[in-house]
């Protein structure tokens, strides 16, 4: 049977800040999406991360499909208004375009979508995250297909051992490499260093015939041409049999690495793995990620499972507040900030540098004395 499994995200509206949304607003989204879903899914799931809803949805209409898109934008508009009713913090504020056209890729939400064969015992994870990009899924899905280091599965499943094929996308283009494992590795790798121009699209099996990733890749300043904010990823990864195990996905995200986002999107800081349903952090907007792990039969879903709410991930939920707080401690200096181009969506920074830039002169000039500066004080100290 071949179900589809849509993963639509977007952030309309934090309690006190860029934390959560309220208990009204979720109620509102999903009171929508239970009103409307009859006839058109089969089941769904709703949930959040950080201050973004995400709604898990199963059908049978295939990727990119126009209804299965309106269901969620709608919602998030309903609850749009339930958001402003409140007063929360940047009510709709993924919500870019003012009306629905065909598709919600690049009108604000994060759309991931696999459309599937069913097996018998199909299972996946979803990894939602916040106050990040879609580059954060860099390094987890490195480690998950091609580390042997992390993932043993890689040498032992002939299927991972064969290899698999990256979708690569650059975000400033919108074009999208493949990259078949193991022949083109090292192009693989020289992309994934870079996660703010390069982001993993999709995995697919050796022969291109199985989809066992998709992540969201839409980035918001590109979208809306200025900057409104990080655009926290959401991605679908399929595990058991010939994917990776699920604990050798979900233990890809055991090594809290450095990404970007957190507080005004314009810092590093460790992705931290945590409870289906946290708020963001107030230490500085910690990057998080939750894994919510689903069974599925004819498309009914079974679970969340929370896939990192087990004891163990409390010592890297740890480990990330002690790397945060190593970041933190060389306050607003690189690498703690992002590099300019990463910072020139942010206005304040840009009034800055063109502040600092009319205040350069020739060195020569400032030795001699002839700044616009230097010239009153020069007369009037002496000490
Ligand atoms: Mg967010």
């Amino acid at each position: 049977m071949r179900i589809t499994v849509s993963a639509i995200k977007a952030d309309i509206g934090g309690v006190g800040g860029h934390t959560c949304p309220s208990e009204k607003l979720l109620g509102t989204v999903r009171n929508f999406i239970s009103r409307n879903a009859k006839g058109l899914l089969i089941d769904y799931y709703l949930g959040y991360t950080g201050d973004d809803i995400h709604i898990i949805m199963t059908h049978t209409r295939g990727v990119d499909d126009e209804k299965i898109h309106k269901l969620p934008w709608d919602a998030f508009t309903e609850g749009t208004k339930t958001a402003k009713d409140q007063g929360l913090y940047g009510a709709g504020q993924d919500l870019l375009k003012d009306s629905f056209s065909g598709n919600v890729k690049g009108m604000g939400p994060g759309v991931a979508e696999i459309e599937m064969e069913e097996r018998p015992s199909e299972v996946f994870c979803i990894f939602a995250a916040d106050k990040t990009e879609p580059g954060a899924f860099n390094f987890p899905l490195w480690r998950m297909f091609v580390d042997a280091g992390s993932n043993t599965g890689v040498l032992i499943n002939e299927h991972l051992a064969e290899g698999v094929i990256f979708r690569i996308m650059d975000v400033m283009t919108g074009k999208v490499a493949e990259l078949k494992m193991w022949q083109d590795k090292a192009e693989l790798e020289a992309a994934l260093m870079y996660p703010g121009r390069f982001v993993v699209h999709s995995v697919l099996s050796y022969d291109g015939s199985e989809h066992i990733v998709s992540a969201s890749t839409d980035r918001l300043h590109n979208i809306a041409g200025t900057y409104v904010g990080k655009d926290d990823p959401i991605a679908i990864v399929r595990t058991q049999k010939n994917f990776p195990a699920t604990e050798e996905a979900g233990s890809a995200f055991n090594e809290p690495h450095y990404v970007a986002g957190n507080t005004r999107g314009s810092h590093h800081m460790p992705l931290m793995p945590v409870k289906l349903n946290s708020a963001a952090s107030l230490n500085y907007s910690i990057p998080i990620v939750s894994c919510l792990l689903f069974s599925m039969h004819s498309g009914k879903l079974t679970g969340p499972h929370d896939g990192f709410g087990t004891a163990d991930w409390d010592l890297q939920r740890m480990r990330a507040a002690e790397r945060a707080m190593i970041m933190r401690n060389q306050g607003f200096i690189h690498p703690a900030t992002l590099v300019p181009d990463e910072l020139e969506y942010n206005k304040g920074y840009e009034a800055r540098m063109s502040k600092l830039q009319s205040k350069f002169r020739n060195l020569e000039d400032v030795m001699n004395g002839k700044t616009k500066t230097t010239t009153k004080s020069k007369a009037g100290s002496k000490r």
